[in-house]
């Protein structure tokens, strides 16, 4: 019977709820904390095995887009089943995985903006109150449903320090000047706790490639201005292949300051934005299954290639 489910939409608490049977169920997996959110939420990221290469997967920067967490749940359930069964996970052997690399998952960046969008923030919270507020000046964006940011307005996708001037320019000019369900880029880069965990985090380790998780397109973004990491576009149109989504270029208004960015300018290596699924966020749980069999060879191939 499994500890993930897939038919229910996803809150901070179920993911603990997840952690705790998944850690009890397969104690060789490692779940440690990289910090906090705005409301004091624990920031979880499970390891994945203990070889020597490192590889890091994280979702759900972005509030409505929780449907990319339970990917990575359900992809950690699939390889801890396979480890056990000592058997293969996409034709892979997961014990030789389990040996070779050290996967790190952060599935769950967002947890106030998940929970607020998932109906798990009391309405008469005050961070709740706060959220509304701030919605209340952008009317023409449905809330919660199109709530994006983390719980303070911030868009943590746009916190990096890669071009961040280029992308505050971008969405000022947009509108996107204050506080916001989304698109707001803060008041500096690395201001939100939720940022600087995961860029603090990326910079304790020596990542060979990074994915990031979001919704939606079927579109893997694999660049950030002009640098060329080696073999980054070879492994970005094998996950083209594996997952019939398609290898694009980055809208130009949304190329910079994001979390791949900075993970590219800084180390050159391969790092990608994976938009799953196809649709208006929050994306029905009814197409988690194509989403996850689009994304299994992706999340197999990262930790291998
Ligand atoms: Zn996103």
């Amino acid at each position: 019977m499994s500890i993930i489910s897939t038919s229910i939409p996803y809150s901070s608490l179920i993911l603990k709820q997840n952690l705790s049977f998944l850690l009890r169920k397969y104690p060789f997996l490692h779940i440690q904390t990289a910090g906090n959110s705005v409301l004091g939420k624990p920031l979880y990221v499970i390891k994945l095995g203990h070889g020597p290469k490192e590889v890091f997967y994280s979702a759900s920067f972005h509030a409505n887009e929780w449907i990319t967490s339970i990917v990575l749940l359900k992809f950690i359930e699939d390889y801890c089943i396979a480890y056990t069964n000592n058997s293969n996970l996409y034709g892979y052997s997961v014990r030789n995985l389990f040996n070779s690399t050290c996967i790190y998952i952060m599935p769950m960046v967002n947890p106030d903006g998940v929970d607020l969008v998932t109906g798990n923030l009391p309405i008469i919270s005050p961070a709740y109150q706060k959220a509304l507020n701030i919605a209340n000046e952008f009317p023409s964006i449905l809330f919660p449903n199109g709530w994006k940011s983390n719980i303070n307005g911030i868009d943590l996708n746009l916190q990096f320090p890669a071009e961040w001037e280029t992308a505050k320019k971008i969405k000022y000019a947009q509108g996107f000047n204050k506080p916001s369900p989304r698109d707001f880029v803060g008041y500096g880069p690395l201001t939100e706790p939720e940022a600087l965990a995961i860029y603090n985090f990326t910079l304790s380790h020596s990542f060979q490639l990074v994915i990031a998780y979001h919704t939606q397109g079927k579109e893997i973004y694999w660049q950030f201005q002009n640098f060329k990491p080696t073999n980054s576009f070879s492994i970005g149109e094998q996950f083209a292949k594996v997952s019939n989504y398609i290898l694009s270029d980055t809208p130009y208004n949304s190329s910079f300051a994001g979390y791949k960015d900075w993970f590219i300018q800084h180390y050159n290596k391969p790092g990608y934005t994976v938009e799953a699924g196809i649709g208006k966020n929050p994306l029905s749980l009814l197409q988690f299954n194509e989403i996850y069999q689009n994304n299994l060879g992706i999340l197999v191939l990262g930790a291998i290639l």
